[in-house]
């Protein structure tokens, strides 16, 4: 059913790009792979922006669709631990602590079509349609109104690619890029005619994947499956000009580009070297197992003082924070300050590896922020930096340039909008420059082995820092 549209009505359009750097839409729409999205950045303003902290998608996203701080809206990872058991578990939308933008907006009687966001799963209800994006275990428990589901089944949506056979099948992979593609094309026509929405959004996820796991057919114009690479950035490029098309249709009184928004949540960087925290920690004495082979933090020992989470997110193990907790809480503070300086002296082959060390306070403002970690670890480009446990993954061999078990991250994520003029950069976040707490690295080291006791083994990175996202 086709719902009657008042045309005089401001609308929103937004498009995601998920884990796209803003130097590469830069570059690619300076290229010529996506000369709808070079004519959109020069009639608008295109901007760098700080990612949230830590810089991974559920947290970024979960910012963005709130306004709100990680301790306010209570995601500060795609993982998090239990205080009793220690054991990890994924937080997922019912976890959220705050009202989405959405939700705001149907109180005042307008309507969204929200597709493939990322952490709403599972789906409820909104004032309009929702898709929600990865993590999403079934479509079924991913679509609200769930009438829209036969529908989306028919186009064979689907709300992410196969990651599990995408390293050893690389071509597969861009198949599947493709096709997930297409079907999400289909799923925004689809929606954008049936739903009476006054916000539209779609997230786009297959470019986070593609860094992931291609980035050097990416970054490298060399590679193999580069042109490839770059067939679906142009695919990427027609969606997001039938986006700015549609918005326009027929509105000939709009001032161009008005309420439409292309946004990325963080970014990417070439892997250079996986950092395993907890193995630092335990190789630092901070940090022991009661097994021998070790899956999780679940196995730590109760005289553990400090331990990570995925990405340089390092908890201490305060008494009355959690069950076994062994520190003082009047202690707490200069075991904090011990560990910052301590990453923030780590190198690998004579680089640091820290680029700046966040407080609990620093980071993260509001109710749940005793919830956060007490320090947030920022790498270098190219230092990705792990809270894994396994022990298979605390050799202290290390294979720089080897192939990366994800692609790159995240720094720079970017945002295009038409609210306003053109502003300078916003990026402020002084990457070169140590935290408060991080002291500036003194090496005599070198060799592709960190250094100040630490691990590693495979290849990585993850950039990225600042503070909240949106600034
Ligand atoms: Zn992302």
């Amino acid at each position: 059913m086709l719902f009657f549209r008042d045309r005089r009505k401001r609308r929103v359009c937004a498009v995601g790009l998920d884990g796209v750097p803003h130097g590469l839409l830069q570059r690619l729409a300076g290229e010529s792979v996506m000369p709808r999205v070079a004519a959109i950045i020069g009639s608008g303003g295109l901007r760098e922006m700080r990612a949230s902290l830590p810089p991974v998608s559920s947290v970024s996203w979960s910012c963005f669709m709130t306004g709100a701080n990680p301790a306010e809206h209570g995601i500060f990872g795609f993982t998090d631990v239990s205080a009793d058991s220690y054991q990890l578990r994924f937080p997922t939308f019912t976890d959220l602590a705050v009202p989405t933008f959405w939700d705001t907006l149907g109180k005042q009687g307008r309507r969204s079509a929200v597709i493939n966001q990322p952490a709403t799963y599972p789906a409820r209800d909104i004032a309009g349609a929702l898709v929600s994006g990865f993590v999403a275990l079934q479509l079924e428990k991913s679509v609200w109104p769930r009438d829209h589901l036969p529908a989306l089944e028919r186009m064979g949506y689907r709300i992410d690619v196969n990651t599990q056979k995408a390293r050893e099948d690389p071509d597969g992979l861009l198949d599947d890029l493709d096709a997930t593609l297409k079907a999400r094309a289909e799923a925004v026509r689809y929606f954008w005619e049936r739903e009476a929405w006054d916000y539209f959004q779609v997230v786009v996820t297959g470019t986070d994947r593609l860094h992931h796991f291609l980035w050097s057919a990416v970054d490298d114009a060399d590679d193999p499956r580069h042109d490839r690479a770059m067939t679906y950035y142009r695919a990427v490029d027609d969606l997001v000009g039938d986006l700015w098309d549609r918005l326009h249709q027929g509105r000939p009184g709009d001032r161009e580009g008005e309420g439409f928004l292309l946004l990325s949540d963080h970014g990417f960087t070439r892997l250079q070297q996986d950092v395993r925290l907890n193995s630092w920690l335990r190789e630092s004495g901070y940090l022991s197992y009661e097994k021998e082979d070790p899956t999780s933090v679940a196995d730590i020992s109760p005289d553990t003082r400090a331990f990570a989470l995925d990405p340089g997110r390092i908890h201490i193990n305060t008494r009355g924070r959690f069950s076994q907790g062994c520190v003082d809480p009047d202690d707490a503070p200069a075991l904090r300050q011990e560990l910052a300086e301590r990453l923030g002296s780590l190198e690998f082959g004579g680089r640091p590896v820290i680029a700046r060390v966040f407080t609990r306070e620093e980071a993260f403002h509001g109710p749940k922020a005793t919830l956060a970690a007490d320090l947030v670890a920022i790498g270098h480009d190219g230092f990705d930096l792990k809270g894994t446990s396994s022990v298979s993954l605390t050799s202290r061999e290390c294979t720089p340039g080897t192939t990366p078990s994800c692609g790159a991250s995240c720094r720079c994520p970017m945002i295009l909008t038409y609210q306003s003029q053109p502003e300078q950069s916003s990026n402020g976040f002084p990457a070169e420059a140590p935290g408060p707490l991080a002291s500036r690295p003194q090496s005599d080291h070198g060799g592709g082995r960190l250094t100040c006791g630490s691990t590693t083994s495979a290849a990585s990175r993850r950039r990225s820092p600042g503070a909240s996202w949106p600034p």
